[in-house]
């Protein structure tokens, strides 16, 4: 078994069971990809056990702080288990739910999407990677499905020394899937979507779109980063009077038509536009239009830390023009999904857009990623998704 012995002070906070060590922390110590190696204190006291990972600067991500636990198959089939067995107790009204959250169910870098009957895998750091088979023949044998899809495309991999892969694991069949979240008919490819297939982590903030919909009847809905069209067809089965989705990608956009036709909703209430968000905002600023409620939803401008200040430079610009955009009383859905922005500062950069737009506004919600995309307290980088929900002051 190889040893890492950590500098002194840096077993703080594998102590408060933070699964990282940085390649700063370790004095010696070294072991191939994804080996199983035991982490101890600069005195020799054990830590945790972990994975290491030698090109990334994560150079060891715990597995556990049990001493007497082994890393074998057993092993991953436990806490699979208890991963899959936490989300059976979740009642998610849908039949697409993420069933491993990384860190969050105790297997950095894994996460596993149910689609169905499909199970679709991101491995994305060495530890997963070396017990792949083991996974795969857990996965299928605690979910019943035959069928798992490899999507170990995500950036993330890169900085492992891993190479992309994707295909079928196990099983084969059509990729194709239609997912039901809320009674609504949303299309998806589990090969070509965005993620594992969908952004299954904004569940609940559609349904609050939905219920906002609902109750205020918005007139105008435009809804940025649309993708497939997810929180317009939440802003049209609410009944808002006409909604305007914005994407860079025209496939998305095409898939977000077809998703308002597989629900029977009104096409005549809906444009697609297939452009850049912040251009398409500032011509709407000079145009002087307005819009009940705006959803803004941006890929992940800060991936981590060291992007946060250019990050929140680009969140602050976005949420300016979107105050601009809104009569008093529109409301806003505003998100961030970056991992390097945390909940306070998010909350500092959109006042901080209304206040350069000239507009008050009033928290009404705060939301943030579905249940089954757990948090736990030890590893607040597991918080990437956290959102606001403002209504501008009359
Ligand atoms: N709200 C969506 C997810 C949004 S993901 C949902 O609930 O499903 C972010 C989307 O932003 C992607 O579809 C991507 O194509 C799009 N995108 C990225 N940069 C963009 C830009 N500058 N202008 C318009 N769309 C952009």
């Amino acid at each position: 078994m190889k040893i890492i012995r950590l500098k002194p002070g840096k077993e703080r906070s594998l102590l408060r069971r933070h699964p990282w060590v940085f390649d700063g922390a370790i004095a010696k110590g070294g072991a191939d990809a994804g080996e199983t190696v035991r982490v101890e204190s600069h005195d020799g006291q054990f830590l945790a056990w972990g994975a290491f990972s030698p090109q990334s600067r994560i150079r060891v991500r715990a597995w556990s702080f049990d001493e007497a636990r082994r890393i074998d198959a057993a092993f991953f089939h436990d806490t699979l288990r208890r991963a899959i067995g936490l989300r059976a107790r979740m009642g998610i009204d849908s039949n697409g739910l993420r069933l491993v959250h990384g860190e969050s169910d105790g297997l950095p870098g894994l996460v596993v999407d149910r689609y169905g009957d499909t199970l679709v895998a991101q491995f994305g750091a060495t530890g997963v990677e070396r017990w792949k088979t083991v996974i795969a023949d857990a996965l299928l044998a605690l979910t019943g499905c035959e069928r798992l899809y490899e999507r170990s495309d995500a950036s993330a991999r890169s900085l492992e020394g891993l190479p992309e892969v994707t295909g079928w694991l196990r099983g084969s069949g059509p990729t194709g899937f239609e997912l039901t979240e809320h009674g609504w008919r949303l299309g998806l490819d589990i090969a070509t979507g965005h993620k594992t297939g969908y952004y299954l982590d904004q569940r609940d903030s559609r349904l609050a779109l939905h219920a906002h919909t609902r109750r205020l009847r918005f007139g105008t809905v435009l809804n940025c980063f649309s993708y497939t069209g997810g929180f317009s067809v939440a802003a049209l089965a609410g009944g808002a009077g006409h909604v305007t989705s914005i994407d860079s990608s025209g496939p998305a956009l095409a898939q977000a038509r077809e998703n308002l036709r597989l629900n029977g909703l009104d096409l005549s209430r809906a444009a697609f536009l297939d452009a850049d968000v912040n251009s398409s905002l500032r011509q709407f600023v000079a145009e002087g239009r307005q819009f009940d409620a705006i959803v803004l939803d941006p890929p992940k401008f800060a991936p981590t830390a060291a992007h946060a200040e250019r990050a929140a430079r680009a969140y602050k610009d976005l949420n300016r023009l979107a105050f601009k955009l809104l009569p008093p009383g529109g409301m806003l859905f505003t998100f961030s999904c970056s991992g390097g922005i945390g909940v306070e500062l998010f909350h500092k950069i959109v006042a901080s857009a209304a206040l350069d737009a000239g507009v008050d506004a009033a928290i009404l919600q705060r939301l943030g990623g579905a249940c089954d995309h757990p948090m736990t307290v030890a590893f607040p980088e597991g918080e990437y998704l956290k959102g606001l929900v403002l209504m501008r002051q009359l």
